[in-house]
């Protein structure tokens, strides 16, 4: 084939390719150009998801009617005009592309009214582009201020179509970009509605910690530490930075990375080096494998780093990153070590603060989980409740442990009475049965960690009581579920447990309602950024596992991509993954006293299933010592 120049419309395409994934990126150039106008506030409207409408309006400086049909070439831009201005960039925009882009492949129309030195335009215009065809500039009556409206997104890229997903999970999206974006930018008003229905409004303040908590939630405002670090003037050859942000407790850290909200000069980033960063100023604090919530927000000199590195500016490339991965690092560390992080005990409100690592064990850990069995049950617990909403208060507060104790007691009384309550009292529910099994053998349980036996060969068996408890669960929730095919047993809620989560959460929660059918869950949206729990497996709950915590824990697996529905295959992996979590929950904890009986039980059931001698994720769940290397050891051969 003979070499030829592309057809404008295919160039553009191409870009589009690069910077317009979905209807998110979109959202976010026309964001970023409305506050490159200096706008001081911004309507998102969408349609399904974007598939269908998305319509930005904005009281920025707009577009001169002459410079209507520029915006919309290719490389046209009115912020850069040499290669020096590429070296410090101060605007979003720069590469003059996202217009053009759009144009190439939706059907795109901008209506503006521009306002120059102080002076507003008589009267606005406005301008069409689908595909090739261009409209000519027509007068329009609006208010100062930019309209951008972007319709059938992809309707002449079919293959792009095809990746979008549902307007659910595009307009969760959406919803992150609106939010990353409004975040560092206070001063400016932000509304976005789904579908007619408004599902973000965030008004202006000049408080940046305000702003990030409108957008965090202000149920977690006490579990933030707010920190600021300045450099005036760098030292000795290093680099003027300074770092403002929000510093989460361990006790809201989640169990994946996308509650950090990272952004330099005003630019929502991602950027491995500076999560690192954050990691280590956590490092003791929480268990390594959880994501602190934070805010970090860098300014320093424009040319000290390059936005330029990624089509959609995610990415950036800082000349001193160490010194930079230091300065945040740093910043963190003082704030937390300053602080007192203790947990508070009284507050377990089945919020957020109530997913603290229930694994914390008897190591090194400075904030016990509720998992550990310290007593952390409220006041309340000794005042029995004397209304039926009081009671209802009285059980969301209890200590967990006591209310698993309190349903398995109620049924049992009730059983007494009434027959039909008996029936479903013998579920063959995994959790360890009381002296079920005769005696083995001498069983000593050390630290209320490990359990030491005898084998029958006469060696000794040294077991991890909570890996061994979690492989046992797991095996047996795993032929239920998986092997048997019937649902678990459930028990609905008096009152619905309250789970924080936005649109792309609650998104994400119906598409995994088929696989929560199988374990006994049953959520729904409530409200805008709330899901309420009706029923919980019983199973959990006699085994004392939280409502809140629990969910918010698959909730972050379900957005780390870790249970993905969809085919049988996809849909069984993510099953084992829930019963993975559900097992883990469930388990004793190290640091978890045990009775004789409890003890026979777990090392009875040693024997009895599959896989008894790692734990889910591989470790081993028991040592042994055989008589042989007894003897050996003490010399006797
Ligand atoms: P870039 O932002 O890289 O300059 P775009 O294609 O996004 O490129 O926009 C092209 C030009 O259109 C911008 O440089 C700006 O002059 C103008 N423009 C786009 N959107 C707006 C807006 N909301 N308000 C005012 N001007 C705008
Ligand atoms: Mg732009």
């Amino acid at each position: 084939m003979r070499i030829r120049k592309l057809p404008t419309l295919l160039v553009n395409q191409i870009a589009a390719g690069e910077v317009i994934e979905r209807p998110a990126s979109v959202v976010k150039e026309l964001i970023e150009n409305s506050l490159d106008a200096g706008a001081t506030r911004i309507d998102i409207t969408i349609e399904q998801g974007g598939a269908t409408l998305i319509r930005i309006s904005d009281d920025g400086a707009g577009i001169a009617e002459d410079d209507l049909l520029l915006a919309v070439e290719p490389h046209a831009t009115s912020k850069l005009a040499s290669a020096a201005d590429l070296e410090a960039i101060g605007t979003f925009g720069f590469r003059g592309e996202a217009l053009a882009s759009i144009g190439s492949i939706a059907r795109l129309r901008i209506t503006s009214r521009a306002t120059a030195e102080g002076r507003t335009a008589e009267s606005g215009a406005t301008l069409e582009v689908a595909g090739e065809r261009i409209s000519g500039v027509l007068p329009a009556g609006c208010a100062p201020g930019t309209v951008i409206e972007v319709r059938d997104l992809f309707y002449n890229t079919p293959a792009r179509r095809k990746f979008m997903r549902s307007p659910q999970a595009e307009i969760g999206r959406i919803n992150d970009t609106v939010q990353r974006t409004a975040m560092m930018h206070p001063r400016v008003a932000f509304t976005l509605s789904h579908n007619d229905r408004k599902t973000l409004d965030l008004p202006q303040t000049p408080d940046r910690a305000r702003r990030c908590i409108d957008v965090l939630g202000k149920d977690i405002e006490e579990a933030l530490l707010e920190f600021e670090h300045r450099e005036l003037r760098g030292e000795a050859g290093q680099l003027p930075i300074s770092v403002w942000g929000l510093a989460g407790l361990p006790s809201i850290a989640r169990g994946n990375g996308t509650a950090q909200y990272l952004a330099i000069n005003g630019r929502p980033i991602r950027d491995r080096n500076l999560q690192h960063a954050i990691k280590e100023a956590y490092r003791g604090l929480m268990p390594m494998d959880r994501f602190p919530v934070a805010v970090v927000f860098l300014e320093m000199d424009p040319r000290q780093v390059d936005v330029n590195v990624h089509p959609a500016k995610a990415e950036v490339r800082f000349r001193q990153p160490s010194a930079v991965h230091g300065v945040v690092l740093s910043a963190l560390r003082q704030r937390l070590l300053g602080a007192d992080l203790t947990p508070s005990v009284g507050a377990s409100d089945g919020g957020w603060r109530g997913s603290m690592d229930q694994r914390a064990g008897p190591g090194p850990s400075p904030a016990p989980g509720p998992g550990s069995g310290t007593g952390h049950g409220p006041s309340h617990a000794t005042e029995p409740p004397r209304s039926a909403s009081q009671f209802v208060d009285y059980f969301r507060q209890m200590d967990p442990k006591q209310k698993g104790f309190v349903y398995e007691e109620v049924k049992r009384e009730l059983a007494k009475d009434n027959p039909m309550f008996a029936a479903d009292a013998d579920d063959d529910s995994p959790a360890l049965p009381l002296a079920a099994h005769p005696s083995v053998a001498t069983i000593l349980q050390v630290r209320n960690s490990y359990v030491v036996t005898e084998d029958e060969d006469g060696g000794i068996l040294i077991v991890d009581q909570h890996a061994l408890h979690e492989r046992v669960m797991f095996e047996e929730l795993s032929r239920r579920v998986l092997g048997e095919g019937k649902p678990l047993e459930s028990q609905r809620l008096l009152m619905p447990e309250v789970v924080r989560a936005g649109a792309s959460r609650q998104a994400l929660l119906e598409e995994l309602n088929p696989l929560l059918e199988r374990i006994g869950i049953e959520a729904e949206p409530m409200g805008p950024d709330a899901v309420g729990v009706h029923a919980f497996p019983s199973f959990l709950f006699s085994r004392g596992v939280e409502v809140v915590p629990f969910m918010e824990e698959l909730l972050d697996k379900a957005e780390a991509g870790d249970l993905a529905a969809g085919d049988a295959t996809a849909i069984e992996s993510a099953l084992h993954e829930v019963i993975d979590l559900m097992s883990c929950k469930a388990a004793v904890k190290a640091g978890d006293r045990m009775t004789p009986e409890e003890l026979n039980a777990l090392l009875a059931r040693r024997g009895e299933i599959e896989r008894s001698s790692n734990c889910p994720h591989g470790r081993p769940t028991t040592l042994r010592l055989t008589l042989k290397d007894l003897e050996k050891r003490f010399g006797r051969t």
